[in-house]
């Protein structure tokens, strides 16, 4: 569980802002939103990597962005070696099929007009999986491995509950045999009960199929419930990686230990009204100098507003970047 299967290097992405009346009859020049910054991560070989981040810190941009739904504008993206911004028609495909992307809400992307069979038959076939006499049997194998009954086949999407069509959207993930499921706030609208059947599930999946999972979700209970590695982001860049259990007992950057600080607790008695860090989240229209979370941060002294930190070593697998931390030898 070694080897990076899929890198962020130096990845970037803005979107146009869209200018008012106003603005283009005083010829004020475009602005554009800079969703990503400069996003360095790798994902290695059968691991499951948590991203979380406040809304709006570029978490769902960059999962997009790995799955080429987004083209990224600077840096790039590497799939298993190949920078996936250079493939085209059949290589195309085949990455389409290798990496796989599960959404928030599946109702949206499963067509309500189609019976499941026809929904993962039709996976089936576009990416010429199975010959057309062993599909049925094939799509009967992935009802089972989503914990869905075989008669779920011959209903539409409207007649399940979220988290069962949760579990459809995978079950067509998994149609085309994917190496890479990114899983984009999966189970945010989800009851909580729900939630941990479907994260089960996906962990289940996961060591069963020898999955590569990106999961990105703001929920730190169920990141730090499923994850191998956790990266947080902040204003669309990456400012700490650690394996799960060191960064949850010892963040070393100031932005993580906010965010962990004004986690609710699981326990009511001890759940306090906590903000991640003080002040609001800044404009990403506007991105302040140096260090990006230096307007918000208790330890920010002069140079955080000029010098952007490096990611450097904090120990076995733990990066962050903050001026205030001192290198320590890469181990
Ligand atoms: Fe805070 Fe400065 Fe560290 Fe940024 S570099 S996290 S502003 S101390």
């Amino acid at each position: 569980m070694t080897e990076p299967l899929l890198r962020a290097i130096d990845v970037s992405k803005d979107f146009a802002f869209s200018r008012s009346l106003l603005d283009v009859v005083r010829s004020k020049p475009a602005k554009a939103v800079h969703a990503l910054n400069g996003v360095s991560l790798d994902v290695k070989r059968g691991e499951t990597l948590g991203i979380v981040g406040e809304s709006g810190c570029g978490k769902s941009t960059l999962a997009r962005c790995l799955v080429r739904l987004h083209e990224c504008d600077g840096g790039r993206v590497v799939f298993n070696g190949t920078d996936i911004s250079k493939l085209s028609g059949a290589d195309r495909r085949a990455f389409n099929a290798r990496v796989q992307m599960i959404f928030q809400d599946p109702y949206s992307s499963l067509n309500p007009r189609m019976t499941v069979r026809q929904i993962l038959s039709e996976a089936l076939r576009v990416h010429k999986m199975r010959p057309a006499d062993q599909i049925d049997a094939r799509v009967a194998e992935l009802l089972d491995l989503v914990r869905l009954p075989q008669d779920a086949a011959d209903r539409h999407p409207h007649a399940f509950s979220g988290g069962q069509r949760q579990r459809i959207g995978i079950a067509r993930a998994l149609a085309v045999e994917p190496e890479v499921l990114v899983a984009d706030e999966l189970v945010s609208a989800l009851d909580v009960s729900v939630q941990a059947q479907v994260v089960n599930l996906l962990l289940e999946l996961q060591d069963r199929l020898s999955l590569t999972v990106v999961f990105v979700a703001h929920d730190l209970r169920l990141v730090r419930h499923i994850s191998h590695r956790v990266a947080v982001m902040y204003l669309g860049k990456v400012v700490e990686v650690a394996p799960t259990e060191a960064l949850f007992s010892n963040p070393r950057h100031p932005y993580t230990q906010a965010l962990l600080a004004a986690a609710p607790e699981v326990d009511p008695t001890r759940r306090t009204r906590r903000v991640a860090a003080k002040g609001e989240l800044p404009s990403p229209i506007d991105l302040p100098t140096g260090c990006l979370f230096h307007t918000r941060c208790p330890h920010a002294f002069d140079r955080c507003q000029s010098d952007v930190p490096p990611l450097t070593s904090r120990g076995p697998g733990h990066i962050a970047a903050c001026h205030l931390l001192q290198p320590e030898p890469l181990t």
